[in-house]
């Protein structure tokens, strides 16, 4: 039987069970957190398989090769702008060429002295040169502005088609939404029917072994559970309904708590105490050790919670009662009655033989 200890323990061994259950708190915490987020780990839609669904394939595949046509015709135009500039630079020189040329001819004039026939065909040279250049220089720029135009027509229909896509994507998009919303309450569920049972047996041992000495065991398994629960509800349920749910685990918790402070008004401590000293009684154990009562005719038997039910007890052996102390724990167990003064329960309100009552103290 699990009763409250006689001795409260020094100070050190009850900073102890408090620490030890906080830390094994957290302990059952973090395990609920390593199955919490393996079932987190399962996937979810495909946004991409989704988008292939809704999206004509064709229309993609004429926008990778409009967007690889412009490409092209973008290193064509930069090819041809790079020989324009390679012309125009030719072009100066040739200009600077004839100018000094031309100075020198004016000089000649001056001074009488006709130019030569080589510098005369050099000056020409240079003159057709620069001409031919010039016409280069004008096709090239027709080129440039013919790719140009090519170019602007070529965006012109990938704007198109990109607009085309746009509006099939809304379509993939919203399903998207939806199935990831369904895959996110699934994960929800899934997580809740692990916790919630958990949750729901922790605080059923909380409150059935409010007096066993094991109590801050269920205590640490409820807290956590406790905890893990609302990060779980919190996560996936908008705040407007985590409000509602936190609400009523709060008004159920606080109805609980009520019930309890009227039920303790009503049936003290010691009400428990008497109940749980009473079926240690119903089993011949001590109802503050557990020991077997080896009186009577059970006197050379052993027996335990389990297996009561299962000894046979000798017939024929003395049955005459006598005072009983726990061999175990020294609890007086069956005493002399003050009224009657026959052999009754220790640790029960009334007398068997005349009804006597007495106290029961904690
Ligand atoms: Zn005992
Ligand atoms: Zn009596």
């Amino acid at each position: 039987m699990d009763t409250i200890p006689k001795s409260k323990g020094t100070w050190i061994t009850r900073f102890a069970i408090r620490f030890f259950t906080i830390i094994l708190a957290v302990l059952i915490f973090w395990i609920l957190g390593f199955f919490v987020k393996d079932i987190k780990s399962i996937r979810g839609p495909n946004y991409y398989n989704i988008e292939r669904k809704h999206i004509d394939q064709g229309l993609v595949n004429k926008k990778i090769l409009l967007e690889n046509q412009i490409d092209n015709l973008s290193r064509q135009i930069q090819t041809q702008q790079e020989r324009q500039r390679l012309i125009g630079d030719s072009s100066q020189n040739l200009q600077q060429t004839i100018n000094q040329l031309l100075e020198l001819q004016k000089l000649g004039f001056q001074k009488n002295i006709v130019f030569s026939k080589r510098e005369q065909a050099n000056f020409t040279n240079s003159l057709n040169l620069f001409l031919e250049n010039q016409k280069k220089y004008q096709k090239l720029y027709q080129t440039i502005s013919n790719l140009l135009q090519k170019k602007y027509n070529l965006e012109d229909k990938r704007k198109h088609i990109k607009q085309q896509i746009e509006k099939q994507r809304g379509p993939a998009r919203v399903e998207y939404d939806t199935l990831s919303e369904k895959h996110r309450l699934k994960l929800a569920f899934f997580q809740l029917a692990l916790l919630i049972p958990l949750l729901t047996l922790s605080s059923i041992l909380i409150i059935k072994k409010r007096l066993s000495i094991y109590f801050p065991f269920f205590l640490a398994f409820g807290g956590a559970a406790l905890l893990k629960v609302t990060l779980v509800i919190h996560e996936y349920f908008p705040s407007r309904y985590f409000k509602y749910i936190l609400i009523i685990m709060l008004l159920i918790f606080v109805a609980r708590l009520l019930f309890n402070f009227i039920r303790s008004i009503a049936f003290p401590k010691i009400q428990w105490l008497i109940k749980q000293y009473r079926e240690a009684y119903e089993r011949f154990l001590c109802p503050v050790c557990e020991y077997p009562i080896r009186t009577g005719p059970r006197r050379f038997l052993f027996w335990t919670r389990r297996t009561v039910n299962k000894i046979i007890v000798p017939e024929n052996a003395d049955k005459a009662e006598e005072l009983y102390t726990c061999p175990s724990c020294g609890t007086m167990l069956f005493e002399e009655c003050s009224s009657c003064h026959k052999v009754r329960h220790a640790l029960l309100p009334h007398c068997l033989y005349c009804g006597n009552k007495k106290t029961i103290v904690e």
